[in-house]
């Protein structure tokens, strides 16, 4: 049975791009995904800075916008951080979170992310969730446990209906930005432990419906083979999103 899934691609620009850089790189996509035609939702997630700026130049195209983190809070004293509705009222509909560079760097746990997934939710938002295992994870072979690991805790007390509005993104944290990209039967394999531990919690119904992206040093010359495979629904992009030319390719590969 062919699945009714529609990719979906997501750049993730991280910290990169002050207000003049968002302009060039937003305008140079809306002109190279122009004459495309299209057959994935593009989203960018641009730094807090640049939400505002995005969702003007975004208007009447068909990029969407995301945020790459969200505060645990609705509102009140927790200097620096940013709320589901500060984010719903800039023009986002997606929000990264559990990217592995916060739980590297910010020490966010699975309940952590599991609670912002729940505010993303809650607000009408969809959470690109990212689970994923280390090299030294890989290395001693306990890959699907990890994976099963993560998955059971950041989807913990969803209902269905909300578990097939999320977005789950695998990137193994050996592949993000160092340029080594999981094979495709490495990431279809990974992709396949997280549908499956997905239907044990539901449903095979409800994991068929749960679009599941790839990220970790995707390209252009590795998105159509990465693509391709049953399980994997789109891209989750990082350094390659951050030229119009190389996301566009990645988009057209789809
Ligand atoms: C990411 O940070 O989500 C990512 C996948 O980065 P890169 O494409 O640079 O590996």
């Amino acid at each position: 049975m062919v699945n009714m899934r529609t990719k979906v691609i997501a750049g993730n620009w991280k910290m990169n791009n002050d207000i003049s850089q968002t302009t060039e790189l937003i305008n140079g996509l809306k002109t190279a995904l122009s004459s495309a035609s299209l057959k994935a939702t593009v989203i960018v997630c641009p730094p807090y800075t640049s939400l505002g700026a995005a969702q003007q130049l975004i208007a009447n195209s068909v990029i969407k916008l995301g945020a790459q983190d969200v505060s645990l809070h609705d509102s009140g004293a927790y200097t620096g951080e940013v709320s589901v509705s500060m984010l719903k009222s800039v023009g986002c509909s997606y929000v990264i979170v559990g990217h592995s560079e916060r739980r590297q760097y910010h020490h966010e746990t699975n309940e952590i992310i599991n609670q912002k997934a729940k505010k993303v939710l809650a607000g009408s938002l969809i959470p690109i969730i990212c689970v994923g295992e280390t090299l030294e994870e890989r290395e001693k072979n306990i890959t699907n446990q990890v994976l099963t690991t993560q998955v059971k805790g950041v989807l913990s007390g969803f209902p269905a209906a909300d578990v097939e509005k999320s977005i789950v993104a695998y990137e193994p944290v050996w592949a993000i930005g160092t340029g080594k990209t999981a094979t495709k039967e490495q990431a279809e394999e990974a992709h396949q432990v997280i549908r499956n531990v997905i239907a044990q919690l539901y449903s095979a119904a409800t994991a068929d419906k749960v679009v599941i992206q790839y990220g970790g040093s995707v390209k252009a010359d590795n998105a159509k083979e990465l693509l391709s495979q049953p399980n994997i629904d789109g891209a989750l992009v990082g350094g390659a999103c951050l030229k119009a030319d190389s996301f566009s390719a990645i988009v057209t590969a789809v």
